[in-house]
């Protein structure tokens, strides 16, 4: 199966030079695993009399009974009358006339093949697909044709599905007997699955729908349970190998915060995924969970909760946000929160001056500074701690996988680590990319939280939109108009923001209205100071990009106008609306949008209207995106799937998983002889990983 593609009849070092250029195959194996992503329904054969125009392709059998060649303008063309016994159509002919007309036989039984229109009131086919019947028989065509992915460079090459198809038998008649099992016989037989061999002939070759069926489910199965036991078992090593501080006390500084400084009752979602954080932080095994809870859902205080615990255990915490407003956001916060107590916090981040930044190097360094909350500028190597015991990461889609693992390189035994995100994943991802990763779940909002009211309007409707944030600005609130800023189309779309702010600056004059501004291209101070000025109330518009999208915490802001909303994604556009809706007050989302609109768009902006749950919208969003836009999808491997499907097929995966578990059970090493050939492929995969794998 590893024999270079060049060695296959009908293949050849040009072909193989450019069947390995264009779709990556290599070797036999490569080839037989390479799928058709569609078939043409071979199964019937019409009778002459029986044809349609509606008729997409049709197969029919009959013989040629007169050839004629007929002048044009340029060159000519090549008519033949074919026959059955019901009557006749035409087969037409405009290109290689010569070359066809030498070489067609008449009255001989031919299988034809292509689509059907009508001319001169006549059926015709034009450039037939034309076997003897003979042939017909002996190839390996039978009901089902495979059409396989093409490019143009491959067509150009003389590689066309034709050829395809014959290089396909060629392979198949030479390796039809070394196609191995994968599977364990336990698992095929519960299953009802059919063989690997069988499945990968009939993935090519189907007889009919059914026989294809069969084979795509077993493979389709296959590809799943393999990365399903990967994870599942990436995550079992985890939990076995990965030695982490044993937290074993709530001390002081948890207790006296929870009774004397906490402003309010935690929810009971809250009480629950701190009780999952502290079985975690109690066992010797390093913690890495993630957290998830909807915007506004009061992830913080979790988050200070459990570093709480790590100072109390004589451990040092971080903070690690995306954004250096978020940063500054959390540590403002935190510093209020602990403004009573002997805990001292910092802030630092890229634009940290060098004399500050010593002082905290420093103290990181000594232990007198307890909590460090800051950007990425955490993870250089110059910031070393004396005892880092926690390290939470807000919202992780901004972090790759590298920067996290960096976190723990600094120590011998890594922090323990919580990952906060906001963006729901949804149930069919958690299970596909997550394995048995620990996720903890905040599902439940503060409460006397008013759900916020959103509403689609046209750009026509501006004026009174403007109208109802004069209102609502009336009644003191603050109001956030964002705009896109998508980076193929930047230089237009800061026009489009600059115009926006021109406008409404016109719209709301000062001294009676104060307008922020924050987009990507002010310098990192000017973006805070215009931040905190809305922060504080100085003034109540803020008009930015999508900087804000994340994290950001103004209760009093209760209007939250998204212009071009159609130019967001669902995820983003739900991030947005997070931003209002914080208070007590009654907010609203107003998503402005052109007349002319997709059906996408459409479904986007409905769905908004609908809904303000997070996990729904996120599967909307999956399915109208797909897998490959939402986190952890890159590193996971299930972009790169062959045949399955994760939204499509979530049935399968979830028989993969079970699968999987099922096994690792039972045979948690894989060394049972039943298991051996799943263990065979399992570690061939492994070894293309490298340490990557000991990395959640
Ligand atoms: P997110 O999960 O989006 O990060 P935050 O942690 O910023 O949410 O919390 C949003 C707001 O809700 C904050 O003002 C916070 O103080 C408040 N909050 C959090 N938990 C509670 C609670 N149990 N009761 C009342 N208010 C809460
Ligand atoms: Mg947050």
């Amino acid at each position: 199966m590893q024999t270079p593609i060049t060695y296959l009849k009908g293949v050849g070092p040009m072909r193989a030079e450019a069947i390995q250029k264009e779709l990556g195959i290599k070797t036999y194996e490569d080839l037989a695993n390479f799928f058709p992503n569609r078939y043409i329904d071979r199964t019937q054969f019409f009778k002459t009399n029986q044809l349609h125009t509606t008729n997409s392709e049709v197969q029919i059998v009959g013989k040629i009974t007169h050839i004629k060649e007929i002048k044009q303008k340029r060159g000519s063309r090549l008519v033949a009358t074919f026959s059955d016994e019901y009557g006749s159509i035409e087969l037409v002919w405009f290109k290689g006339v010569k070359w066809i007309k030498d070489n067609l036989k008449v009255n001989t039984p031919y299988v034809a093949f292509g689509k059907v229109a009508v001319f001169n009131r006549q059926f015709t086919i034009s450039h037939p697909e034309l076997e003897l019947v003979t042939e017909y028989k002996k190839s390996l065509r039978s009901g089902m044709q495979a059409i396989y992915p093409s490019t143009e460079l491959l067509a150009k090459k003389g590689v066309t599905n034709r050829v395809m198809f014959k290089i396909m038998q060629n392979l198949f008649l030479e390796i039809k007997n070394k196609i191995g099992e994968t599977l364990s016989d336990e698992i095929i037989e519960k299953l009802h699955l059919i063989s690997k061999k069988e499945a990968l002939f009939n993935i090519h070759f189907p007889k009919n729908q059914e026989a294809l069926e069969k084979a795509q489910f077993r493979l389709k199965f296959e590809e799943l349970f393999f990365i399903q036991l990967q994870l599942i078992r990436k995550n079992l090593l985890h939990k076995a190998k990965i030695k982490g501080y044993k937290f074993e006390k709530v001390g002081n500084y948890f207790n006296r915060f929870y009774t004397d400084i906490l402003p309010f009752e935690l929810t009971n979602a809250q009480k629950r995924v701190l009780k999952e954080i502290r079985a975690d932080l109690n066992k010797n095994v390093q913690m890495n969970r993630l957290l998830q809870g909807d915007v506004g859902s009061g992830k913080t205080i979790v988050a200070l909760l459990t570093m709480l615990i790590a100072l109390d255990n004589g451990f040092q915490a971080t903070l690690m946000a995306p954004t250096s407003i978020l940063a500054t956001q959390h540590y403002e916060s935190i510093k209020e929160l602990l403004k009573n107590t002997d805990i001292n916090v910092a802030l630092l981040q890229g634009s940290t001056k060098t004399k500050e930044r010593k002082i905290i190097h420093e103290n990181l360094k000594n232990g007198s500074l307890h909590i460090l909350v800051g950007t990425h500028a955490i993870i250089e190597d110059t910031v070393q701690f004396k005892n880092l015991g926690l390290a939470i990461i807000d919202e992780q889609h901004r972090f790759g996988v590298k920067q996290r693992a960096k976190m723990w390189q600094k120590n011998k035994i890594p922090p323990h680590i919580l990952v906060m995100t906001a963006t729901p994943i949804p149930r069919t991802l958690q299970m596909s990319i997550y394995g048995d990763l620990d996720i903890s779940v905040i599902d439940e909002l503060p409460p006397g939280r008013k759900s916020i009211k959103t509403i689609h309007k046209y750009d026509s409707n501006r004026l009174a939109v403007f109208k109802f944030l004069k209102d609502e600005i009336a009644k003191g609130r603050q109001v956030y108009i964002v705009y896109p800023l998508i980076q193929e189309s930047e230089a237009m779309d800061y026009k489009d923001l600059m115009d926006g702010y021109e406008s409404i600056s016109r719209e709301f004059p000062i001294p009676k209205y104060q307008i922020s501004i924050v987009h990507g291209k002010m310098k990192p101070e000017a973006k805070d100071f215009e931040m905190q000025r809305f922060i504080k109330g100085e003034t109540q518009i803020m008009v930015a990009t999508t900087v804000i999208e994340v994290g950001v915490n103004v209760p009093n802001a209760s209007v939250m106008v998204i212009e071009s909303a159609e130019r967001f994604g669902l995820s983003q556009l739900h991030q947005l609306r997070g931003r209002v809706g914080r208070g007590s007050d009654q907010s609203y989302c107003i998503l402005m949008s052109s007349f002319k609109l997709s059906d996408e768009a459409k479904l986007r902006l409905k769905t908004m209207t609908e809904t303000n749950d997070g996990f729904k919208i996120a599967e909307v969003d999956l399915k109208l995106r797909g897998p490959g836009n939402l986190m952890g999808t890159q590193q996971s491997g299930i972009l790169n799937l062959r045949i399955a499907d994760i939204v499509k097929d979530s049935a399968i995966l979830k028989l993969a998983r079970d699968a999987s578990k099922y096994i690792l059970k039972k045979d948690p090493n894989l060394s049972l002889p039943e298991n051996r050939r799943i263990n065979y492929v399992y570690s061939k995969i492994i070894k293309k990983q490298g340490i990557w794998m000991y990395i959640s």
